[in-house]
């Protein structure tokens, strides 16, 4: 169970105004983050959003440019990166080849001066928890790639740290594998309970871990939330796109009625809710967004919401994923759950309003 470690659970770690620069360019802008003790947090974001620099910033391993870090109201941007008691874990393993498993795991406590007997003891747990003790004499050279992954979170959590750190751990292994060890992850965490920041631009990656996601955008915060705030709520059209919402669409508003509106383009015509400043006016350009999963093939004798050409079909199980083309040449995203072959014309109905209307300012930022 969580929490039965409780000398290394940290009460909170409060980040505020951290701002860094490479030269005139600011990789990231005054982000404001407080973790709680235990909590599981993803930065998720395109790449170059600036995820590694706030890690890295969190590590020590790159000055702060403006800002502070406190652990329990303890400033911890000023102490060098080996007396943070921080444990990080990278997507390259770096671990010992000449060492074994074992001592690869217990490097860090005899490093610290922890006697043989207790390191044993809490080598002997990691390696059960994360299911190698069967491999404990190996080296590092005869195990999968999986499985030396799993040396590497080994030998963090066995420091038991204040803070784990990880930076994308799964991208370097194959799909079956990234699965498998994402629900590794997560299972140490909910046993071992240590407070975690995991930097990754794979949105069902951080959906499925964590509990709650940083999205940043350009080196600014677009939303903090749980899973299911950002899923069913996204802020901005940069975090729509995270959350599945395939379909991005400019289009004018032709009528609003409080926060739904209904905007279109030749060809093309959705209805939804806004997100923002509400009311929006006639003719006012918006951002729509949609999941292709919202979009259907119409019905015979149906007023479709679109007309439009499939392009690309793909075979998704349950439905196929047709990528589709306006006349206008807007490109659509639907699920289709009968037969559509590439060069088939297409009327394509929204069951429900569930698209979202951006205002333009809400993508203002040159993207
Ligand atoms: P990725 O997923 O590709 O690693 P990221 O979100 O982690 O991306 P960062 O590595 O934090 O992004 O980089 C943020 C921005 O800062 C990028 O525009 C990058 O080009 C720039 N940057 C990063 N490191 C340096 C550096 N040492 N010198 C100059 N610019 C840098």
């Amino acid at each position: 169970a969580a929490g039965n470690r409780p000398e290394s659970q940290i009460g909170e770690l409060r980040i505020s105004g951290l701002s860094r620069a490479y030269g005139a360019h600011t990789a990231l802008h005054s982000l404001d983050l407080t973790i709680r003790g235990g909590e599981f947090v993803a930065l998720l974001g395109p790449s170059g959003c600036g995820k590694t620099t706030a890690l890295n910033c969190l590590a020590g391993l790159l000055p702060l440019t403006s800002g502070r870090i406190e652990l329990d109201g303890r400033r911890m941007d000023t102490v060098p990166p080996e007396k943070r008691g921080f444990g990080m874990v990278f997507q390259n393993y770096a671990l010992f080849p000449h060492l074994t498993v074992r001592a690869n795991v217990a490097f860090g406590l005899k490093m610290r001066g922890t006697g043989k007997a207790e390191t044993r003891r809490r080598v002997d747990e990691v390696l059960r928890l994360v299911q190698l003790t069967e491999q404990a004499h190996k080296h590092p050279g005869q195990l999968s790639g999986g499985q030396q992954q799993r040396v590497a979170i080994a030998r963090a959590i066995v420091m038991e740290p204040a803070l784990v750190l990880m930076d994308e751990p799964l991208s370097n292994l194959d799909a079956a594998l990234r699965l498998e060890m994402r629900s590794e992850i997560r299972r140490i965490h909910q046993e071992f309970g240590l407070t975690t920041v995991y930097v990754t631009h794979d949105q069902e990656e951080a959906l499925s871990l964590a509990d709650r996601l940083v999205v940043l955008h350009a080196g600014r915060v677009s939303q903090i939330g749980t899973p299911a705030e950002l899923y069913e709520h996204p802020a901005d059209p940069h975090v729509a796109a995270f959350m599945g919402y395939r379909n991005m669409l400019t289009l004018n508003v032709v009528s609003s009625h409080g926060t739904q509106a209904v905007a279109q383009r030749p060809g093309l015509r959705l209805a939804g809710t806004v997100v923002g400043e509400a009311p929006v006016a006639e003719g006012q350009e918006v951002t729509v967004a949609i999941r292709p999963e919202d979009l259907r093939i119409a019905e015979d004798g149906e007023e479709p919401n679109a007309r439009a050409v499939a392009e690309v079909v793909e075979y998704h199980g349950r439905a196929l994923h047709v990528e589709a083309v306006t006349r206008e040449g807007d490109r659509i995203h639907v699920k289709a759950q009968r037969e559509v072959r590439p060069g088939d014309a297409l009327a394509v109905a929204v069951d429900t309003d569930r698209a979202l209307l951006f205002p333009a300012s809400a993508a203002a930022d040159g993207t």
